[in-house]
């Protein structure tokens, strides 16, 4: 099913050549992603015609829909491939989610506004993705029953990262998540689990929602 009309169709094209081609991301695959997953409808009705513009929108709830270049660093910093088998943590809009599922094996997503994550799912489901899971709680414990996870995306920002994340990571593998305080700096950060222990890199200075800790979390400390 063709979700594009000739003016969205053009809209997700300029996007793609301006925002991301443009800033140096030049995978293909992940372009090609972009043009085909029609943003339009995982922003709010309101604010449609804005859907491809370079910047963050409202979603509801005090949460947003990520920029699009931003999105696109992410996803190009895990390189991700067929054989990944992703946890998302953040769901949100689902936009990022379908992007990855275009692009990956298996995507695992939680959100913790269940109403986020239903108005997702049906996006989702009449785009036809169907290699996502989808569950609603508190993603700082990540998803046991699915782990180890080639590949962890935290969409939300907080000074510390959940220890479960780091358990449910597979050796080799790589988690993404921007480290900071909510109205302070923060800077995405790429870790690697080696033999040797974790490797991380800040990689981009970014601005994102607060990720919510739930008493029962633990948190890893990425001071070392
Ligand atoms: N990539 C998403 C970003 C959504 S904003 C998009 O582009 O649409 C981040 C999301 O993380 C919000 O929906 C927020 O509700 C969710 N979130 C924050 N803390 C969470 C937690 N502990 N568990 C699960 N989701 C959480």
């Amino acid at each position: 099913m063709n979700f594009f009309s000739s003016d969205y169709k053009h809209a997700a094209d300029e996007m793609v050549a301006e925002q991301i081609y443009a800033r140096n991301i030049r995978d293909p695959q992940i372009l090609e992603a972009f043009r085909q997953i029609p943003r339009q409808l995982f922003v709010d009705v309101s604010q449609k015609k804005l859907a491809y513009s370079d910047q963050p929108l409202p979603i509801g709830f005090g949460q947003t829909i990520s920029q699009p270049y931003v999105v696109a660093y992410m996803i190009d910093a895990m390189q991700i491939d067929k054989s990944a088998w992703v946890l998302e943590v953040g769901t949100g809009s689902g936009y990022e989610t379908a992007i990855l599922a275009r692009l990956a094996g298996n995507v695992f997503t939680v959100e913790r506004i269940s109403e986020l994550s239903l108005r997702a799912q049906e996006v989702i489901a009449q785009i036809g993705l169907s290699n996502i899971e989808f569950r609603i709680g508190d993603g700082c414990l990540g998803w046991q029953e699915k782990a180890p996870f080639s590949h962890i995306v935290v969409t939300a920002a907080s000074p510390e990262i959940p220890t479960a994340l780091i358990d449910q990571l597979a050796l080799g593998g790589k988690l993404l998540i921007p480290l900071g305080s909510a109205g302070g700096g923060q800077e995405l950060t790429l870790i690697e689990k080696t033999p040797l222990g974790l490797k991380s890199q800040k990689i981009l200075p970014v601005r994102f929602v607060p990720l919510i800790w739930n008493s029962a979390s633990e948190k890893h400390s990425s001071k070392k």
